[in-house]
This record gives C-alpha cells, sequence and structure tokens, in this order.
C-alpha cells in the first residue's frame, strides 16, 4: 500500500473538485506539518477511512471505528462492504469500483450501515479519490453519524403528524397566524368552513394575510360589520401584545340559516416568533338552547306573551327611564276579561285557555313596538305604554275594549263572546317604585267592573 501523506483528510474538497491535489512534504508543507495532520486526523471526531482499489480498508482512524464498534485490527484488511446490509454489499461494491475507475463522479450521500452488533446507522459518507497502489485510485471516505439527527427529525415529524391529527380531528375551526396577521396554518374544518361559507377561499388558506381580511369584513356595511369592527380592534390589541387572549360570540347567520360562533383568540405560550390561535366555534345549538331558556323564564306559556316577573322586569326599566326624563309620559294599563269564570264553567277549561290566546293575539294585533303586555294574573294582564300620556292611554284602552268585544272565537263549533274590563293609570317619577303605577291601574280597572264591565276607566283621585 502506498504511503499516504496524511493531510490529505482535512484538506479542502468540493463536490466539483473530487480529487484531493496532495502536495508532498517539500512542496510548500514541511514533514513536521504533516505529521501533525496525521495526528489530527487520529483525533478528528469524523470517522475516516481509506479503502484500496480492491475494495479493502487500509487505514481507520478511531472515531471511525469507535463509530461501528470494531477495533482497527477487525477492520483492516476486510471488505468495505462489512458495514452494510448483506443485501447491499454486491451494489455497493460496483459502485466502489465505478467510482475508483473513473466511471463515477461522486460517491458521497447518506446509507445505512450496519454496526457490529447489528444496530442500523444512519451516516453521511463523502468520499475523494486518493493514489493507491499501482497508479490506481483508493478512496478517502469520511462518515459522520447522523443517527441521532435522524430519529429526532422522524420524532418530530410524528410529533407534527399528531399535532396536525388533532388539529384535523377538531371540530373547531382553527387557524394560527404570525404577527402581522399572515395565516401560518389552518386545520380541516377551517378551509371546510371557508369553502361552505362562499367567501373566498384564498384569503383564509396559509399565506394569506388574515388580519387584511378582517379589515375587509369590518370596513363593509353586512349586517355582521359591527362585530367585525369589535373584532379586529381585538384582534389587533392581541397583535401588539397589549392582551393575551380574548372571546366574542357573533351572529353570523347565513341565507338559509340562523349561526352564532363563538371565536377565542389568544397568543400561544413560549412561541418565538410569535404566533396567535384563533379557534371558531359554531355555538349555535347552546345559543338557541340558551334563548330557548330564556324565553322559558321570561314568557307564559299559554299566550306567549311576558310572564309576571319579565313584565315587571320591564316595568322596572321603564321606571328608571321616567325617573331619567320625566317629563316623557309613560302610562300603564290593566285588563281583566269579564265573567271569564263563566266561559270554563260554560265551554270547558280548555275552551278558557283559547280565550285567553285570542285575547293576546287580538290586543297585540293593536299595541306598537316598545309596549309590553304581561300575563300578571289567570285572566289578568298588564300593559306599559311607553311615551303615552293618560288620554291616549285611555282612548287605547277603549279601542281595545271594541276590538275585544267585536272578536268573539269561533271555538269547537261555538262563538264564545268576550268582553274586558280595563283601567290605565299614569306612571309618575314621584312614586316609590314602579308597582305603585299597576295599583292605580288596578283600581282604576275595579271601577270598570264596579260600572258594569265591558268598560274602560281611568284612575283619579276618587278611585281612591
Ligand atoms: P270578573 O268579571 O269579576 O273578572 O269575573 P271572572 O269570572 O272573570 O273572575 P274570577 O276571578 O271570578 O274568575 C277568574 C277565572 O279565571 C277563575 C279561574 O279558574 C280562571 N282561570 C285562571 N287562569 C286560567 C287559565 O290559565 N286557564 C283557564 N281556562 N282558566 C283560568
Ligand atoms: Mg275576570
Ligand atoms: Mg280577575
Amino acid at each position: 500500500m502506498t504511503e499516504l501523506p496524511p493531510h490529505f483528510a482535512v484538506a479542502p474538497f468540493s463536490d466539483e473538485d473530487t480529487v484531493l491535489p496532495i502536495a508532498p512534504p517539500g512542496e510548500g508543507q514541511t514533514a513536521d506539518a504533516l505529521r501533525l495532520m496525521g495526528q489530527i486526523v487520529q483525533q478528528l471526531p469524523i470517522g475516516v477511512a481509506v479503502i484500496d482499489y480492491e475494495g479493502v480498508f487500509r487505514s481507520v482512524n478511531p472515531s471511525y471505528c469507535q463509530m461501528y464498534d470494531y477495533r482497527q485490527e477487525e477492520l483492516l484488511g476486510q471488505s468495505f462492504t462489512m458495514v452494510f446490509p448483506v443485501h447491499q454489499r454486491e451494489r455497493l461494491m460496483a459502485l466502489h469500483r465505478e467510482y475508483v475507475d473513473d466511471r463515477r463522479r461522486d460517491l458521497s450521500g447518506e446509507w445505512e450501515v450496519l454496526r457490529r452488533d447489528g444496530a442500523p446507522l444512519n451516516v453521511i459518507a463523502r468520499s475523494v479519490k486518493v493514489p493507491g497502489a499501482e497508479g490506481r485510485w483508493s478512496r478517502l471516505v469520511y462518515v459522520v453519524d447522523i443517527t441521532d439527527r435522524r430519529r429526532i427529525e422522524a420524532e418530530l415529524q410524528a410529533s407534527q403528524r399528531f399535532t396536525r391529527s388533532v388539529l384535523d380531528g377538531m371540530s373547531a375551526h382553527v387557524c394560527v397566524i404570525d404577527a402581522t396577521g399572515v395565516i401560518v396554518t389552518v386545520n380541516r374544518a377551517w378551509l371546510d368552513f371557508a369553502a361552505s361559507d362562499g367567501g373566498s377561499l384564498d384569503d383564509l388558506r396559509e399565506g394569506a394575510n388574515y388580519l387584511g381580511a378582517c379589515e375587509v369584513a369590518a370596513s363593509m356595511s353586512t349586517p355582521d360589520a359591527k362585530e367585525a369592527v369589535q373584532f379586529l380592534a381585538l384582534l389587533r390589541e392581541l397583535l401588539a401584545g397589549h392582551r393575551t387572549c380574548f372571546e366574542l360570540e357573533y351572529p353570523s347567520h347565513s341565507p338559509s340559516e340562523q349561526r352564532w360562533f363563538m371565536v377565542r383568540a389568544s397568543h400561544i405560550e413560549a412561541s418565538d416568533p410569535p404566533r396567535y390561535v384563533i379557534e371558531r366555534d359554531n355555538v349555535t345549538a347552546l345559543e338557541l338552547a340558551q334563548q330557548a331558556l330564556v324565553m322559558q323564564a321570561t314568557t307564559d306559556e299559554l299566550t306567549g306573551v311576558a310572564n309576571r316577573r319579565a313584565f315587571f322586569q320591564a316595568l322596572g326599566v321603564e321606571f328608571a327611564k321616567l325617573r331619567r326624563h320625566p317629563d316623557s309620559p309613560c302610562s300603564v294599563m290593566a285588563l281583566d276579561l269579564d265573567h271569564f269564570k263563566n266561559v270554563n264553567d260554560t265551554w270547558g277549561h280548555a275552551a278558557g285557555d283559547a280565550v285567553l290566546k285570542h285575547f293576546t293575539r287580538v290586543i297585540s294585533g293593536h299595541t306598537r313596538e316598545g309596549d309590553v303586555l304581561g300575563r300578571t294574573g289567570g285572566e289578568e294582564f298588564t300593559m306599559i305604554l311607553p311615551d303615552t300620556a293618560l288620554d291616549e292611554a285611555e282612548a287605547l284602552g277603549e279601542r281595545l275594549r271594541q276590538q275585544v268585544s267585536l272578536a268573539p272565537l269561533q271555538f269547537d263549533g261555538h262563538t264564545i263572546s268576550i268582553t274586558v274590563s280595563i283601567g290605565v293609570a299614569m306612571l309618575t317619577a314621584s312614586d316609590t317604585n314602579a308597582a305603585e303605577a299597576v295599583a292605580r291601574a288596578d283600581r282604576a280597572l275595579y271601577e270598570a267592573k264596579h260600572a258594569g264591565r265591558n268598560t274602560v276607566r281611568r284612575w283619579s283621585t276618587s278611585a281612591d
């Protein structure tokens, strides 16, 4: 075997120039310098081996031996293919031959090799030609073990796949953006929703600027623009670092269905560069359930008008308004069906129920927006008439009385005529509470009953 000048192993090379210029002693390099190079090669953390034309190990450094877990003498004199799986050895030898025969320029690349115990290693090997015996090339190879790197990469990939499948498995629409609002990633639900919602999908994909899309939405004059403006302001605060998260529920009704969404946006802790996650859930079912609950708690089941509790709550609001603006009048009307007990007694309870429903329909047909009709007793109703002076309230009462008497109910083949007695009173800022006005209206109603029913009376001091 040719004596190899030891400096070649650390001589620079490039892919273009795989043949190393070997400078013999005396041509710019002293024997001492070359010896030093040889020592360096021995201590390199990179595996270095010289493989002769026949493919036999001629020289290996300690790192090379350590990497494969062989002793130097176990490798020297053996075919270099011994570190490859059996089924690849023939191919590897052929490649080696092509290389040293100058039929192949490059033999660098990644390989899977085997340690002595059979454990697989991932290595990057680079080859250069060096002069060998009988004027033929030998191959100098240096090898770096990248097994750990590959394992970490594989783990990372697995973890990314896991994260991706978790994200894609979520029903919430998820989008991650950077500090400038550019979309870094989205999940499947996000894309599916964007596609189904009829907007431009390209504005909501990876790489699009979400902040920009929000700015456009906020500048539109759609019914949802109010929420879009609010969302944009919050999002800007989040991206500026003035808040770490926010939540917003908003309606976004499509032409075919009513929808509500809950959107949560938050800074992803310890993200560097900063990332923000936007999660949007369709909360329509929850919203509708909530609305149903509120409805149940505030509505009279039979007639659908405000129940007693909701009525007095609304009255409290009107009373507070009146105290702030004592000049705008507000009246209260008490209505009680006449001889209603007779309806039940004559036609049955179901007929009585039907009359109550019919009665509220008639009344509701003659009220204005803002008026609140409440069922405050069995066949007793009370109405708030904002911006209505006592004269107007009395006139309205008269109209209602007439309408009721003129609209008998057809029930089960029978005609059930009904009449109502009505009392009206003013809500006044000097009352200690709103219920006082209802009490006055009730006293006027009592007068109406006394006067023969089917009558309207206004409250006056004489009623007390
Ligand atoms: P008045 O002219 O003095 O008001 O006589 P009235 O019969 O209307 O009054 P009264 O207070 O004597 O009777 C009211 C009746 O209303 C008694 C009760 O059974 C009936 N009632 C109360 N709530 C309901 C209901 O939800 N459904 C039905 N069908 N009847 C009801
Ligand atoms: Mg009655
Ligand atoms: Mg009554």
